[in-house]
């Protein structure tokens, strides 16, 4: 039996993180991960191999619609499967083991094997019993399905098997049209095949700034994918490798049906708790099925913590990510933080896709006054020459003190961009200080500052 000071189970981003600060701050550490590899869902079936996917299918979509007009001629790439996968997986091989040597550097034991934790202080694995004055759990989430659509990750397929189908499929029905759904049937779109995406509500990226979905949703039927909105998909039969997906529209309750070689189930995601012994333990959790904690990231039960896509709150790796430093903080006595007011969202299809703070109906809610700035990027001079002049941004700002309480952004380096805006609310700032600072030129992110000075005597070039 060893003896620690921490032990984190799971090692995905929130995991991982929590680990090396918790080993940074003195603590003997151990995580215990059931993977055969370090990094979780992110890094293994999540945010890494969708990202490898997205470019590689982004070059090839460069190549097909934009290099002729650069004066790159000649026969455009032909796509090799096999080759994109082994690329996909050196990508994820090499971040996993990046994790490996982070553990090695801050002394982190890595204990192989599912974890329990039989009661306060202990955790076991296998037929050992290990000891941890605090023990932080960060098992993650899985994918969750739909009543009438039985998962066999070949034909009917969770985000994890879309990352690596045998073959380019001919149809793909997308359920779903959250972030994972659009980017991976994006990928799939510029691979060739025909994709429909079926959703249930009446916009796509529900929650985000309506305009920002009405443009997303304009330039993804652009791109070749079909949607069906307001439509409940009532269940999927396979057979001989092909599926029938049956829905229902909401406005009349009709029945239709539709063909594909793939469906991919991207309905959301639930926290992962399995196995973990969590009932027996007596730890308090939410309606919804997340372990409960308080604002120190401390569960019902003395000694144990919960971070990540198991508690409450987005399901994002920086999310998880800043919750086990902060975690790992509290625990060695200090002040952990999170402004959970600005946590950036991205999707990283093309154009990119990116907001913080507030929305317009959160506001109105709130009954909070505010006013708008935007800028397209047809008036950014970089934007256009990359063939990238879709898109905009919108800064929102309180209408009395003109301080920043979000930011919207469709259109080229999003994810980029909104670290700025960010950075500029954590400190409180005002859309006119983000408006008096020179941004170098040409860059995308002179938008961002053409959207600030839009919140005040107006943008220049627009
Ligand atoms: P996880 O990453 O899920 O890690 C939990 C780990 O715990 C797993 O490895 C699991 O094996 C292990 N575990 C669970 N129970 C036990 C146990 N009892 N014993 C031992 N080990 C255990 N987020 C972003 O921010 N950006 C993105 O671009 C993005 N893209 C995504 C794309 C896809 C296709 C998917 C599915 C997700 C994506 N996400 C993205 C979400 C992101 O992956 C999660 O928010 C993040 O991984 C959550 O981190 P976590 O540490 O809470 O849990």
């Amino acid at each position: 039996m060893s003896s620690y000071d921490v032990i984190v189970i799971g090692s995905g981003p929130g995991g991982y993180v929590a680990a090396i600060r918790c080993a940074q701050l003195g603590l003997k550490t151990a995580c215990v991960e059931g993977r055969e590899t370090l990094g979780g869902t992110c890094l293994n079936v999540g945010c890494i191999p969708s990202k490898a996917l997205l470019h590689a299918t982004h070059m090839l979509h460069e190549a097909e619609h934009n290099f002729a007009e650069m004066g790159l001629k000649g026969k455009s790439p032909s796509v090799d499967w096999k080759q994109m996968l082994a690329y996909k997986q050196s990508t994820i091989d090499t971040n996993t083991k990046g994790i490996e040597f982070l553990f090695k550097k801050n002394k982190i034991d890595w204990i192989k094997g599912w974890a329990s934790v039989p009661e306060a202080g202990k955790v076991k694995v296998g037929d050992e019993t290990h000891e941890a004055r605090n023990i932080i759990l960060a098992s993650g989430s899985e994918a969750a399905s739909l009543p009438g659509l039985e998962i066999d990750e070949k034909t009917i397929v969770t985000s994890t098997g879309a990352l690596e189908l045998g073959k380019i499929p001919k149809k793909m029905v997308v359920i779903g049209a959250g972030v994972i759904g659009l980017e991976l049937g994006s990928v799939y779109a510029r691979l060739g095949s025909e994709v429909t995406v079926v959703e249930y509500l009446d916009a796509i990226t529900p929650g985000m700034d309506p305009e920002v979905q009405k443009t997303f949703q304009r330039m993804l039927k652009k791109q070749g994918m079909k949607f069906i909105m307001g439509a409940a998909v009532q269940g999927a039969e396979v057979a001989k490798g092909k599926a029938k997906v049956s829905y229902k529209l909401r406005k009349d309750d009709s029945e239709h049906e539709l063909d594909a070689d793939t469906v991919l189930v991207a309905t959301g995601r639930k926290p992962y708790v399995d196995g973990l012994g969590l009932e027996a333990l007596g730890i308090e959790m939410t309606k919804r099925g997340q372990i409960a904690v308080n604002n120190q990231w401390q569960t019902s039960v003395k000694g144990i913590y919960a971070i990540g896509d198991v508690i409450e709150g987005p399901m994002l790796a920086h999310k998880a990510e800043d919750e086990g430093m902060a975690a790992a903080e509290v625990i060695a006595g200090k002040h952990g933080h999170v402004n959970y007011g600005v946590i950036p969202g991205v999707i990283y299809t093309h154009p990119e896709v990116a907001s913080v703070g507030e929305t317009e109906a959160t506001l109105k809610e709130a009954g909070r006054a505010y006013k708008i700035g935007k800028f397209s990027f047809m008036g950014n001079a970089r934007a256009k020459a990359v063939f990238a002049g879709d898109g905009f941004v919108k800064l929102i700002a309180d209408k009395e003190t003109d301080r920043i309480l979000g930011c919207h952004i469709i259109g080229p380096g999003a994810g980029d961009l909104i670290h700025e805006v960010c950075v500029a609310m954590e400190f409180g700032a005002s859309a006119q200080d983000l408006a008096m600072t020179c941004h170098a030129h040409p860059t995308y992110s002179e938008a961002v500052r053409e959207a600030a000075l839009a919140c005040g005597d107006g943008p220049i070039h627009m």
